[in-house]
């Protein structure tokens, strides 16, 4: 806890890009949002924002996906929202990489989303959401309009980021050589990934050689944090990064490891049977394909996704952060932080270098 009182405004790096560098804005990324027509009011906000704290000073894109066409009036607004050298891309999802595939069992969906129902399984009953977390989980980054595309920053209607961020966050990924970059991580609902566990504990053991020695494992083991229902997962402490926000390097989702391990995962049904979410898929294969060094916690960047913030101690001098940032609040009502992970991550993963760099 000595460490979370540090203010640390920017990594403690020598290598950041800001404004005026040449680097700035050029590394290969794009921000990225999949959307409905009817989010335009909320999507709106949360693009303001991004320009005003990050964007304005890097130009990256915009990349706007939907399984529908998007309309005049949407594409409209987006537009005239942003400055006229922003670029914009509007992308439709063709109906096979969105929909439920025919694999899927109708009957046994529809069974199974009656049970879980009965369970409070978030979102279960709404077929577009499991597609959505499939998509995000496997799809999007197959998209054409990603296809020559590094890094995404994922950007969720009704958000808000309270701090200016003055570096160029891709050229960071890039120089570090990071994979991922989150800002919050918490426990799941263990109803909705029963067999999420075992089924990946299966694919381990036919591919025991795409384990990277120095995963996160102990951040998805059982930690001591007691999470809920935690003989539900068999195992898995459902410790995941909130993808609502995430910067992820599109190569290594379309790497061999994680092709195959979401080619299992598809095979047994597990995104209708039941309704695993892209961030415990993600956070799975993140902490066991790749070197944990090369996850990052953005601790400096002020975010909020109801009902979870992030937000970090600034240097009152800097005056980086506005007054909706109140440091250290992970919730209003969690007072206990039962349902944040992330104390998990800082004891088990975080070396004590990158506790103070970062
Ligand atoms: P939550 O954050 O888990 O409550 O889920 P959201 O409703 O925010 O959905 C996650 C993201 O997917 C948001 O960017 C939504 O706009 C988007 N999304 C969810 N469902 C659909 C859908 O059916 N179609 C499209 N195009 N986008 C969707
Ligand atoms: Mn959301």
């Amino acid at each position: 806890d000595d460490f979370l009182a540090l203010a640390i405004d920017e990594p403690k790096v020598d290598d950041l890009v800001y404004e005026d560098d040449t680097y700035a804005g050029k590394a290969n990324a794009a921000i990225l949002s999949l959307v409905r027509n009817e989010d335009l009011k909320t999507l709106l906000p949360a693009i303001q924002q991004m320009e005003d704290k990050f964007n304005k000073r890097f130009n990256y894109p915009y990349i706007l996906l939907n399984e529908r066409n998007f309309t005049e009036r949407f594409k409209e607004s987006v537009r005239s929202l942003l400055p006229p050298e922003r670029i914009v891309k509007f992308g439709k999802i063709d109906d096979e990489d969105w929909n439920m595939p025919d694999s899927i069992d109708n009957n046994k969906y529809h069974s199974a989303v009656e049970k879980l129902k009965e369970e409070k399984v978030s979102y279960v009953d709404m077929e577009s959401y499991h597609n959505m977390c499939r998509f995000y989980s496997r799809e999007f980054y197959h998209h054409p309009l990603l296809k020559d595309v590094k890094y995404t920053w994922r950007l969720e209607p009704g958000i808000s980021f309270y701090c200016d961020i003055k570096y160029d966050i891709f050229q960071f990924m890039e120089m570090h050589d990071k994979v991922y970059g989150y800002v919050l991580n918490l426990y799941d609902g263990p109803e909705s990934i029963r067999t999420l566990w075992n089924t990946t504990m299966q694919f381990v053991e036919k591919n025991p050689q795409y384990l990277n020695v120095n995963g996160a494992y102990e951040w998805l083991k059982e930690n001591g944090q007691k999470p809920r229902n935690f003989e539900i997962t068999n195992g898995y402490s459902t410790c995941h990064f909130w993808t609502n926000f995430e910067i992820t390097n599109l190569e290594f989702l379309r790497s061999e490891a994680y092709e195959k391990y979401m080619d299992f995962l598809e095979n047994s049904g597990g995104f209708y049977y039941e309704r695993w979410g892209d961030a415990p898929v993600r956070s799975i294969a993140l902490a066991l394909f790749i070197d944990k060094s090369r996850i990052h916690w953005f601790r400096d960047i002020g975010y909020n996704h109801a009902p979870y913030t992030n937000c970090p101690k600034c240097d009152p001098q800097n005056n980086r952060c506005d007054g909706k940032c109140k440091p250290g609040l992970f919730s209003i009502w969690d007072n206990l932080n039962t349902e944040n992970c992330h104390a998990t991550w800082i004891k088990y993963v975080m070396s004590e270098e990158e506790k103070h760099i970062y």
